[in-house]
């Protein structure tokens, strides 16, 4: 968390206040910050999906909502690509939503009837799809559906928030605890004032809530604030600069080691994350990426590499979490562990 934000959670829990003034108030500064019509402080991404979905499912009708999640007579089918499918889209069918799978205009135009709830989209995707985002979008305006879009993975730099409002999206949701550098647990949904309004109606304080349980505190609120203000003053080029150093300390020391092949990977600054693959000879150290994540966790200091399902099974260093020193530390501890492992 930016120090500034524990600033301010230090500051909102020696005030009183009324929740839902708090929850009006930082909502209207974070939509004039970012650009958006409205916006709601969620528990994280996730609660900010399932908030959106029942909001998309219920429009505010009360008897709806009081039934969730038992759908019966309440429209609960969102239209998901095949390919969309992912690790978190449980939290869509959380308050009762059915996955409708598509792929194609054909398709969309198939599915779409008066069940239809919602249109979800998950942004960043790197897979081919059989449909434009733009048309996408066209579809679900032109029969009048909500559509969200989980952009989870565009930020930072937060600048991308105003380019995927701009898309034309009704709700767009982010993580706080992550590239934001919030509260682990606090999370945002942006978009259209209604939604946002229904939303809020799932959600805490409302002592009925089906999404009572997510609760957010009012530190929590108003940190998740000050972290997109920080966000917005930050110098991300200054930031991708610190990294690509990192990065090249950590190449050039593994360079020198016998039998590694090492490549520094620069992604253009907008896909973000520089990071070292380090690749090696088998028959000279008898150890497998995945041994070797296990060992790097394992060990003192602990060391923590990129999800191997994420890399392609190969060792990916990256900087993010690296302090001043650390470059070393990890790469210390692979040739360390290289050397035990050395088939000579
Ligand atoms: C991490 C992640 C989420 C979940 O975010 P939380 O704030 O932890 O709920 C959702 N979608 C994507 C794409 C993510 O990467």
């Amino acid at each position: 968390m930016w120090p500034e934000v524990i600033e301010a959670m230090d500051y909102a829990i020696k005030h009183k206040i009324r929740v839902s003034e708090l929850h009006d108030a930082v909502g209207k500064r974070l939509a004039k910050l970012l650009g958006a019509e409205s916006a709601m402080v969620s528990a994280g991404a996730t609660s900010a999906i399932m908030l959106g979905t029942a909001a998309c499912m219920t429009m505010g009708d009360k008897v709806n909502m009081e039934r969730l999640p038992n759908t019966d007579g309440v429209p609960n089918e969102v239209i998901i690509l095949k390919n969309h499918r992912y690790l978190y889209d449980r939290s869509i069918k959380a308050p009762g939503a059915r996955l409708v799978e598509v792929e194609t205009e054909e398709d969309i135009r198939a599915a779409i009837n008066n069940k239809t709830a919602m249109m979800f989209y998950l942004l960043n995707r790197p897979q081919e799809q059989k449909i434009e985002l733009g048309e996408y979008i066209a579809l679900a305006q032109e029969f009048n559906i909500p559509s969200f879009c989980d952009a989870v993975t565009t930020v930072p730099p937060i600048s991308n928030i105003f380019n995927t409002l701009n898309t034309g999206f009704d709700l767009v949701c982010y993580s706080g605890g992550k590239g934001l550098r919030g509260p682990y647990s606090a999370g945002l949904l942006l978009g259209r004032a209604d939604l946002i309004s229904f939303a809020r109606l799932h959600g805490s304080p409302n002592h009925r809530a089906y999404g009572r349980s997510m609760k957010v505190a009012p530190e929590e609120y108003l940190g998740m604030l000050v972290a997109v203000e920080t966000s917005l003053r930050f110098d991300e080029d200054a930031e991708y600069e610190r990294q690509r150093n990192a990065v090249d300390t950590m190449a050039h020391r593994l360079k020198q080691v016998p039998g590694l092949i090492v490549e520094t990977k620069i992604p253009a600054a907008e896909a973000r994350e520089p990071y070292v693959e380090v690749r090696w000879d088998s028959d000279l150290y008898k150890i497998t990426p995945a041994e070797m994540k296990k060992e790097l966790r394992e060990g003192f200091p602990s060391i923590e590499v990129r999800a191997l399902f994420l890399s392609d099974g190969e060792l990916h260093l990256t900087a993010v979490m690296l302090k001043p020193g650390e470059p070393e530390v990890v790469t210390n501890r692979v040739i360390e562990i290289l050397e035990n492992n050395a088939s000579h």
